[in-house]
């Protein structure tokens, strides 16, 4: 990851469908995970190397609740 992280990511929350792109619509793949910590998240990266999107992607507290039941 060479991008320069120099303002803060923007978050988008989880849901029951595989992580897109919200510019091109492109699917993105899993760079890091803080799954396992208090922080529930992952950074997701645009596949499109002209987009090169990068967010953060967070647990739904929501989502959470319609797998548990
Ligand atoms: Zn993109």
């Amino acid at each position: 990851m060479n991008q320069q992280l120099s303002q803060p990511l923007e978050i988008f929350l989880m849901n029951d469908q595989p992580f897109t792109c919200p510019y091109c619509g492109s699917r993105c793949e899993e760079i890091a995970s803080f799954y396992h910590t208090n922080a529930k998240s992952l950074i997701e990266k645009c596949l499109n190397k002209d987009c090169g999107f990068t967010c953060y992607e967070e647990e739904d507290e929501y989502f959470l609740k319609l797998w548990k039941q």
